[in-house]
């Protein structure tokens, strides 16, 4: 299908349109997704434009003394379903866009999956590794501040996401409390278990990624066992998803983060990587590999590709180079709408990002239900809910895009802007 440019007429004016970034990935997304919505298209202009926008001045005292001053988003796209749901960023090129784009892409995952939830994403511009711990708790804190009134339990639900991890969100947790006055363990999610986290939770983006991928896989005849993998980010999503392939038999051959990018035809020990990363944050300097260029991981002889880092990662620069069978979207918008379309003329088969890493959020509303009824349940439960989730969502998709001859995203995309447009209407308008 060719590309259609965004109707520039929907463009709100706080984002000028030579800014447009992600969030004009995703306006092709649901330009290609309307004439399958029938009636419900004339809803179609709320999918186009986020409910909330709110963006914060976060000023913290630095250890040295000095103040500075960083900037925070929290963008509530959409919550005719539910609450808002999404993850928190903090990285030092986050954008009023990208953070659009990634609430967005929460409201398409979480229909899609069928979460009772809307979509919602926050962020701060700033690079954390560049934080002492204090200095981060202080920026974790007065963003939770500053946002919390427009967060709860019910209302939108924070978790993890690039550079956040359950320490994060224990202060974000306990912060909310502090300025509501009692402990609200069902604020954010994917929390320390002792604090109401669910177990699995760590794991689930990648098992997630896994599960659909195995789905993918059988359906188009490709055999995991010495099936070869290359994955781009080494955080917890890739890294996970790697393991498990390889316990079933694949072999990682290509690695790349943001500090390197390695490649063995033999296979990385995945294992050793993992701890090389958790001593080194990185995948320099990693033995029992040869380094390449960034450019050439794209190139890589391998079966399987996962994306899991950041977005406009996959271009129509690297995707007709790229000798995957199967992409599975770790990350959240790896792939701009010209390499789909590249990628799907060379029959590459792309599990988009809205299916693929939905594990996440998945155990992070078990998280939810869990804090709910102060009721915790087995991670093998967990696991196994998960994965049925993961199988029927998948299997639900794989099948709109057979009957309607479309891309997996562009299924994803009828299946869930269907579910979140049926339930504007039921609901109508207000006043
Ligand atoms: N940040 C993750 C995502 O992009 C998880 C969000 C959540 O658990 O709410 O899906």
């Amino acid at each position: 299908m060719s590309s259609i440019a965004p109707n520039t007429h929907t463009l709100p004016s706080y984002l000028p349109a030579h800014e447009l970034g992600p969030w004009g990935t995703y306006l092709q997304q649901v330009d290609r997704v309307t004439p399958y919505l029938g009636s419900l298209s004339r809803w179609v202009e709320t999918l186009k434009r986020p409910k909330r926008i709110l963006i914060v001045d976060i000023p913290i005292q630095m250890d040295n003394g000095t103040i500075a001053h960083f900037e925070g988003y929290r963008v509530q796209h959409n919550t005719s379903r539910g609450p808002g749901k999404g993850g928190v960023r903090f990285h030092q090129d986050v954008t009023l866009s990208e953070v659009m784009a990634l609430s967005a892409w929460m409201s398409v995952k979480n229909a899609g999956v069928n979460l009772p939830f809307g979509g919602a994403k926050g962020g701060i511009r700033v690079d954390p590794r560049q934080l002492s711990r204090g200095e981060l708790e202080r920026i974790t804190r007065r963003y939770t501040s500053e946002i919390g009134v427009i967060i709860g339990p019910t209302k939108d639900i924070p978790a993890p996401d690039v550079n956040t991890d359950e320490r994060v969100m224990a202060w974000m947790m306990d912060t909310y409390s502090m300025n509501e006055g009692s402990t609200a363990t069902g604020v954010v999610t994917g929390k320390p278990i002792a604090l109401g986290g669910s177990l699995g939770r760590r794991e689930a983006t990648g098992r997630g990624v896994f599960t659909v991928g195995i789905e993918a896989a059988q359906r188009i005849g490709l055999d995991i066992t010495g099936a070869r993998l290359a994955v781009q980010g080494f955080g917890n999503v890739g890294a996970v998803s790697a393991q498990l392939f390889v316990e079933a038999g694949a072999h990682l051959v290509a690695v790349q983060d943001h500090t390197d990018t390695l490649y063995n035809p033999a296979g990385l020990d995945v294992a050793a990587l993992q701890a090389h990363v958790k001593a080194h944050g990185g995948v320099a300097g990693f033995t029992g590999a040869e380094r390449i260029t960034p450019a050439q991981f794209w190139e890589v002889d391998c079966d399987i590709l996962i994306p899991a880092a950041l977005e406009q990662q996959i271009t129509e620069e690297n995707a007709p180079k790229i000798r995957a069978k199967l992409i599975i979207e770790g990350a959240n918008g790896p792939t701009t709408p010209q390499a789909d379309d590249i990628l799907a003329e060379r029959h590459i088969l792309v599990v988009p990002d809205v299916i693929a890493n939905a594990g996440g959020v998945t155990v992070s509303y078990f998280e939810w239900v869990q804090d709910f009824s102060s009721f915790f349940w087995s991670e093998d439960e967990i696991n196994a809910r998960l994965v049925k989730v993961m199988r029927d969502a998948f299997s639900h998709i794989w099948q709109t895009a057979q009957i309607h001859k479309v891309s997996l995203r562009t299924a994803t995309f009828i299946v869930a802007c269907t579910r979140i447009l049926q339930s504007r209407e039921l609901r109508g308008l207000y006043p």
